[in-house]
C-alpha cells in the first residue's frame, strides 16, 4: 500500500517535471513550450481517467491538510482570456470538501484596492492554515495586464511616477520575498499558467460568440486585449523567467486541450500536497483515555439487542492495517 503510493507521488513528479520552469532559466513561451503538449496521452478518457485518480487523491489530502491545520497551500492561477481558469479550478475540486477551498478572482481594481499598495488586496484574500486558496488571477496580473496597458500603473499612485522602466524588475522581486514570507511561514505557494495558442484562443471565442449559453462569457474587450497578443506573450516569457523560484515555481500548463490541462493543474496541486504530508494530528495519552472512557460509556448504553459498538472490530482492522 505505501509502496503503491510511493510510486504515485514518483509518477506524478515525474509528469510535471517537464512543466516547472527551472528557477532562474531565462524562458520563451513560444520557443520553450508547446499549448498542444499531451505527454504522451493518447486518449481523452485516458486522461480522464487520471483526473479522477488526482481528484481522489487531493479529497483526501485536502482533509489531512485540514485536520493539521498547520499549513496551507496556495495556487495562483493564470491565462490569457478564454484559457479556462474557471473550468479548470472546476473539475480540479469537484470531490474536494468546499469548506476547506477559498477561490478568491481578481477583477479591474476597487477605487478601495487602488487607495492601498498594489499587494494589498492579494494578501487580503489569503488562505487560512488548512486551507487551499485558489487565486482566479493574481498578484501576477501587476506584472501582466498592468504593464501591457501602462496607463493602469499611472491610477496606481506610486510616489516616483517617472520609474516605468524600474517598476517591473521592482515588482518581480517584490513579489518573489512575498511569496518567500509566505512560505516560511507555512504556506506552499504554486503557480499554474495555462497556455493557450492565439488559433485555439480565436476558436474558443467563436463558441462563446456562437453558442447561446456561452455569450455571457464574450466581451468585446477579450478581442481588443487578443490584439495585445505579442505583448502579453512577451510579458508572460519575462514574468516566468523572474518569478519560478525554489520557492514558489511555476509550472506552464499545455491548454489547448482541456482535459489535460485540467490533469496537470490536479497533478501539481497533489505534488504540492504530498510534499507538504499533511497528518490527521495523533490525539495524545490523556485524549486516548477520554475517548476509551466515553467509548465504555457508550457501550453500556446500547438497547437490547443491538451490536454495544458497530465499529470496534473495522477499527481493530484498521489499526491492524497500519502495523
Ligand atoms: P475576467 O477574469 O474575465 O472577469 O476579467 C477580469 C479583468 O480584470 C481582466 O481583463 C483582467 O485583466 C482585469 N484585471 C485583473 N487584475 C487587474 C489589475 N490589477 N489591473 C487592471 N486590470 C486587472
Ligand atoms: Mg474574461
Amino acid at each position: 500500500m505505501a509502496d503503491e503510493l510511493t510510486r504515485r507521488a514518483r509518477r506524478i513528479a515525474e509528469f510535471i517535471e517537464p512543466l516547472r520552469v527551472p528557477p532562474g532559466e531565462k524562458v520563451d513561451l513560444g520557443r520553450d513550450f508547446d499549448p498542444r503538449y499531451k505527454a504522451g496521452i493518447k486518449k481523452k478518457t485516458d486522461g480522464q481517467r487520471l483526473l479522477r485518480e488526482g481528484v481522489d487523491m487531493l479529497a483526501e489530502l485536502q482533509r489531512r491538510l485540514a485536520a493539521d491545520g498547520t499549513r496551507g497551500v496556495l495556487l495562483c492561477l493564470q491565462a490569457l482570456d478564454a484559457g479556462g481558469k474557471d473550468g479548470t479550478i472546476r473539475h480540479v475540486m469537484t470531490g474536494v470538501n468546499p469548506q476547506g477551498v477559498h477561490v478568491a478572482g481578481f477583477k479591474v481594481p476597487s477605487p478601495e484596492e487602488l487607495a492601498h499598495d498594489y499587494l494589498w488586496r492579494y494578501a487580503n484574500r489569503l488562505p487560512r492554515r488548512g486551507e487551499i486558496g485558489i487565486f482566479n488571477r493574481s498578484q501576477y496580473e501587476e506584472v501582466l495586464v498592468v504593464r501591457v496597458h501602462p496607463e493602469l500603473l499611472d491610477r496606481q499612485r506610486l510616489p516616483d511616477p517617472g520609474g516605468h522602466k524600474s517598476v517591473w524588475k521592482r515588482r518581480y522581486r517584490q513579489i518573489n520575498d512575498w511569496e518567500r514570507y509566505l512560505t516560511e511561514n507555512g504556506y506552499s505557494v504554486v503557480k499554474v499558467f495555462l497556455n493557450l495558442s492565439k488559433e485555439e484562443q480565436r476558436t474558443r471565442f467563436l463558441k462563446r460568440i456562437d453558442v447561446p449559453e456561452r455569450n455571457w462569457k464574450f466581451s468585446a474587450a477579450d478581442v481588443r486585449e487578443r490584439a495585445h497578443w505579442d505583448d502579453y506573450q512577451r510579458a508572460f516569457s519575462e514574468m516566468l523567467s523572474a518569478t519560478s523560484t525554489r520557492w514558489a515555481p511555476w509550472y506552464v500548463v499545455p491548454a489547448d486541450r482541456k482535459w489535460f490541462a485540467r490533469v496537470c493543474a490536479a497533478a501539481v496541486l497533489v505534488h504540492t500536497l504530498i510534499e507538504i504530508d499533511p497528518r490527521y494530528p495523533d490525539v495524545g495519552e490523556a485524549a486516548r483515555r477520554e475517548l476509551a472512557q466515553a467509548r465504555e460509556q457508550l457501550v453500556k448504553e446500547a438497547p437490547a439487542g443491538a451490536p454495544p459498538d458497530p465499529y470496534a472490530s473495522s477499527a481493530d482492522a484498521e489499526r491492524r492495517r497500519k502495523r
